[in-house]
């Protein structure tokens, strides 16, 4: 629909100015899924950002969805994180596509009908979202059955199709082997925990997914049995990292901004000075532009790279999204100090911020673990080895 990148960062700025950041607080305060923006991006024909011009899409990459929510993330992180987990699971399901899932999934979400999410973590594994435990049972009838639990199903409840992580109950299968398959949102069986109430990314639904028995058809494998090693570091990992850091980024502006807001408007009334006039203020807040910015640079250039195929930019990726989490954390750290007592309130937007950042580290692969993948790819050692 929008050809040229150009028009789909145009497209998304308008939107986020005019639907999603009117939201923000409002979805902050009650934990509200970011509804009316997420529909709005849909309507604005981003539903298939991800997905292949072959297929319907708009045939864009990671930098691209980098990009698009880092402009999101700049308004809203909650609805940037949403939006950024719909692409990843779109471009799950696009990289291995039958006819059948073309008509049923890709198709719907090309035409802004659908919005599908990853429900890869649970309890059991924690971070190590690939070693799921959800087993999935063929029935020799076409169907298999899927039973387990899953924790913090970004867009829980809300969306229309998860792309969910099983192991067959066949095989004690080895690290990495599983199975990616799509559930739909109104399937038998599907149970949904409390509502999301996290002290941050409130907007998230992040729920807990209980699977009791739920048939699916082996139309909904996503590739080969068993092939989901290639899934994961292939398309998984690349546009989490991208989509996450993408939104992170976003929200360091945002910080930034929000930081320079302050600033211009204190001034003392003992002296009539701005503290923007003070060199130790402008001082900090030349520390944090270059924070943002040379992380910044990273992602883009991961991600460029990535998209043109040169070889080892998966570690650039590692250490984008790490340097990205390591960096939002201390801006906002920074910018509450540089805000003085304003920013402490419970009302204040760094408040806000502060919470919302704080999820960075812990969105798997966490940034403990991409520092250890990133080790382990220099010294040449195999990256899914213990846990
Ligand atoms: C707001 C939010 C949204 C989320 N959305 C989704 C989603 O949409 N889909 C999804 O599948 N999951 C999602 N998750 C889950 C997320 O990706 C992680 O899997 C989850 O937060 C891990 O939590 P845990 O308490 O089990 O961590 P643990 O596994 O207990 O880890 C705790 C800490 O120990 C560290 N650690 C553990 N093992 C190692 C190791 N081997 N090496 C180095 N460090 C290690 C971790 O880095 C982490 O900092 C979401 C989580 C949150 C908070």
């Amino acid at each position: 629909m929008y050809s040229e990148i150009s028009k789909v960062f145009e497209i998304t700025e308008e939107v986020s100015k005019s639907v999603i950041a009117k939201n923000t607080v409002h979805t902050d305060k009650y934990a509200e899924w970011p509804e009316e923006g997420i529909r709005a991006l849909q309507q604005a024909g981003l539903g298939g950002l991800t997905i292949p011009l072959e297929f319907g899409g708009m045939g864009h990459g990671t930098e691209t969805l980098a990009k698009v929510c880092e402009i999101i993330g700049q308004s809203c992180a909650s609805t940037s994180i949403c939006y950024g987990m719909h692409c990843v699971g779109s471009a799950v399901i696009a990289s291995k596509v039958t006819d059948f899932q073309q008509d049923n999934y890709l198709t719907p979400i090309c035409e802004g009908r659908h919005i599908t999410s990853l429900s890869l973590s649970e309890l059991g594994s924690g971070s190590h979202f690939y070693l799921p435990r959800t087993k999935m049972t063929n029935t020799h009838n076409g169907d298999y059955i899927i039973e387990g639990e899953k924790s913090f199903a970004t867009n829980g409840g809300r969306a229309d199709s998860y792309v969910v992580s099983a192991v067959t109950e066949e095989t004690n299968q080895p690290t990495g082997k599983f199975n990616c398959i799509i559930v739909p949102g109104n399937s038998e069986g599907i149970e949904w925990g409390p509502a999301w109430a996290g002290l941050g990314l409130r907007g998230n639904s992040s729920r807990n997914l209980s699977l009791n028995k739920v048939a699916v058809s082996e139309e909904h494998i996503l590739g080969n049995e068993g092939d989901q090693i290639w899934y994961i570091f292939n398309v998984i990992t690349p546009y989490f990292l991208t989509a996450i850091a993408g939104a992170y980024l976003g929200l360091a502006r945002a910080v930034i901004e929000e930081v320079k807001s302050h600033i211009m408007k204190r001034t003392f009334s003992f002296n009539g000075k701005s503290i923007a006039s003070s060199s130790v203020t402008q001082h900090q807040v030349g520390c944090l532009w270059a924070k943002y910015a040379r992380t910044r640079a990273l992602l883009y250039w991961a991600t460029q790279c990535y998209d043109n195929g040169i070889e080892g930019s998966q570690l650039d990726l590692f250490s984008a999204k790490a340097e990205i989490a390591d960096t939002v954390i201390d801006i906002v750290n920074e910018g509450m100090t540089l805000c003085g007592g304003s920013a402490y309130r419970e009302d204040s937007n760094l408040n806000r911020m502060m919470r919302d950042a704080r999820a960075a580290h812990i969105m798997s692969p966490t940034t403990d673990m991409l520092r250890v993948w990133t080790g382990r790819s220099i010294l040449e050692q195999p990256l899914l080895t213990d846990t």
